[in-house]
């Protein structure tokens, strides 16, 4: 069996203890997995400096692969996130996150089997701002209005959103070929088109082109609002659906509120050649440390991360086995019982003791 090198990055937060639970039980499958533990985040930047030093770049960029656990990001203390800009650094462009409901988890709905992708480098998070009051925010508001556009008033901070052909035409064929690949049945584009004539405009206009590359799929579009109420109201009706990056954040955590919470919602960062996978949820500070988080959402995108690299049939076991520990509900962590203060609710670490365990049960022959 070959061995595989994998970048793991623990992350901070509640990211040390759902990386440990994950790596654990993706051990137990029996993949011959050889993991480059590499630091990043707010913890290391006393050390080398910066969030995601070069060596841990490097690292992802030699083994293609990665998992990582969520990194913090300070709100508004200027500090831009080091997650978009992981994905940006390796054009991690389409970002992949099933929300599937299993049976056992509480929710208001089931049998809900949504795939949200998200282009993962431009719209408002491609980081182009400008803060209020500085010269250059003042020459641009100068610019705007020289060239036709309204007056900002001068006292505004500036997001630039940008959206270009290249890379809606490649996040509409990425997602049309994992459609196929993965027996989906519809893609939806997702979109503002009827307000941002020139940027969501634009991303309907190439998506309606990349459709009829792919005359086999079902296609149709959406506007934003509207897919939020609609995945409210009736989440059946919807199959794979592409988005710009900023609705893509919001819609993944609604979508993941629909299956069970951000504790059940794994993720995909797809590029050409590198893949980084995480979860959807970030460090949650406040159960750092507790061991009590849940570190199925991080086991997850383990199973992608095993179909990912060619470890197919240890993926379906890993999701099986969550599945059974999720069925059985006396393994969960709290956020899965019917109250929050649920006294038989397990820690992070015996939720991986008890997908361990079910993962040796189910290979013993009956
Ligand atoms: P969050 O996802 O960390 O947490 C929101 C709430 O969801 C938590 O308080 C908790 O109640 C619940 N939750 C999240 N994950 C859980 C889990 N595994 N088990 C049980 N409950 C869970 O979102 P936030 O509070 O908005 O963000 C905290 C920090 O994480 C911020 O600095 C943010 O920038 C960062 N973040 C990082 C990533 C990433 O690394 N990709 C993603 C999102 C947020």
């Amino acid at each position: 069996m070959a061995r595989h090198t994998i970048t793991l990055i623990p992350g901070d937060g509640i990211g040390y203890e759902v990386s440990e639970a994950a790596r654990r039980v993706i051990d137990a499958t029996g993949v011959d997995i050889e993991w480059e533990v590499q630091n990043a985040g707010l913890d290391v930047v006393e050390e080398f400096g910066q969030p995601m030093p070069d060596h841990v770049l490097d690292s992802i960029r030699k083994n293609k692969v990665a998992i990582k656990g969520p990194l913090t990001t300070p709100v508004g203390k200027g500090i831009r996130s080091v997650n978009v800009a992981l994905r940006r650094e390796l054009d991690l462009f389409a970002l992949v996150r099933p929300c599937k409901w299993y049976p056992g988890v509480r929710s208001r709905y089931q049998d809900v089997d949504l795939v949200i992708v998200r282009e993962n480098t431009e719209d408002l998070y491609a980081g182009i701002e400008f803060a209020e009051g500085e010269k250059d925010t003042l020459d641009l508001i100068e610019n705007i209005e020289r060239l036709g556009g309204r007056r900002i008033r001068d006292d505004s901070g500036i997001s630039i959103k940008p959206i270009s052909v290249t890379a809606t035409q490649r996040v509409f064929r990425f997602a049309f070929k994992w459609a196929i690949d993965n027996g989906r049945r519809k893609v939806t584009a997702v979109h503002k088109a009827n307000i941002m004539k020139f940027t969501d405009g634009l991303w309907l206009r190439v998506a309606e082109e990349v459709a009829t590359e792919f005359p086999q799929m079902e296609f149709e579009e959406r506007i934003v609002d509207n897919m939020a109420m609609q995945l409210v109201q009736k989440p059946e009706l919807y199959d794979v659906m592409v988005m710009p990056n900023l609705y893509g954040d919001i819609l993944s955590d609604l979508c993941a509120g629909l299956v069970g919470g951000l504790g059940l919602a794994p993720g995909a960062n797809t590029g050409d050649e590198i893949a980084v996978f995480e979860a959807t949820h970030g460090s949650a500070p406040k159960y750092a440390g507790k061991n009590v988080a849940n570190p199925m959402a991080m086991m997850l995108s383990g199973v992608l991360m095993l179909r990912h690299i060619g470890e197919k049939e240890a993926g379906d076991r890993l999701e099986a086995a969550i599945a059974a520990i999720v069925a059985d509900g006396s393994n969960v962590t709290y956020d899965m019982k019917s109250s929050r203060d649920d006294p038989t609710a397990v820690s992070t670490s015996q939720v991986a003791d008890a997908i361990i365990a079910e993962l040796e049960r189910a290979a013993v022959p009956s």
